[in-house]
């Protein structure tokens, strides 16, 4: 079951670095705002968030409870980029709509944790409808045997463990 997860996790992780170039385009996303966070008041997160409906999974970091609100926060290893890449909004973004299904109450907000910097990033009906028309069209190519490449970018192409077996790779 465990293994199931992992690979659903990791899968929903690609897919979504995959449509993001795409959706930013389309919806230029908000590029965060930097914050300071206390990290002591952060609480980890015991099991994964589910949503049946969605067959969305996830499991933020951390959760952070304040004034009555629930704030996700993804940790990413690394100094922060002048800007959150949109692959990490996203996934924040999938994070805050769990949440606000799971828990019932819609995080206003997600923390995006880098190294050296913290950005907070609105989680906007916008960003919801971008995410929901993402999952959607991730529904549509599970049932499809050829997906056309989303991105030009060979950096990512040379990051990715899929680069032996793809014929769409762009190094
Ligand atoms: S190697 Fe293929 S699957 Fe991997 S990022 Fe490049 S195009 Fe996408």
């Amino acid at each position: 079951m465990m293994t199931i997860l992992a690979v659903f996790f990791l899968l929903v992780a690609l897919l979504l670095f995959w449509q993001s170039d795409k959706k930013r385009r389309q919806t230029g996303l908000p590029g965060g705002r930097v914050v300071y966070t206390d990290t002591r008041s952060w609480g980890p997160v015991d099991r994964p968030l589910y949503d049946p409906k969605l067959r969305l999974t996830g499991k933020p970091d951390y959760l952070v409870e304040r004034g009555g609100q629930i704030v996700p926060v993804e940790v990413k290893s690394g100094k922060a980029p002048k800007a959150p890449y949109d692959s990490h909004i996203y996934q924040l973004a999938s994070y805050c709509l769990l949440v606000e299904r799971m828990m019932g109450k819609r995080p206003p907000y997600g923390i995006i944790h880098y190294e050296n910097r913290d950005f907070a990033i609105d989680y906007t009906p916008a960003l919801e409808a971008s995410l929901l028309e993402i999952l959607t069209e991730m529904r549509r190519d599970e049932r499809s045997t050829n997906v056309d490449c989303s991105h030009r970018s060979p950096a990512r192409c040379r990051g990715c463990g899929y680069r032996e077996i793809c014929d769409q790779r762009l190094t």
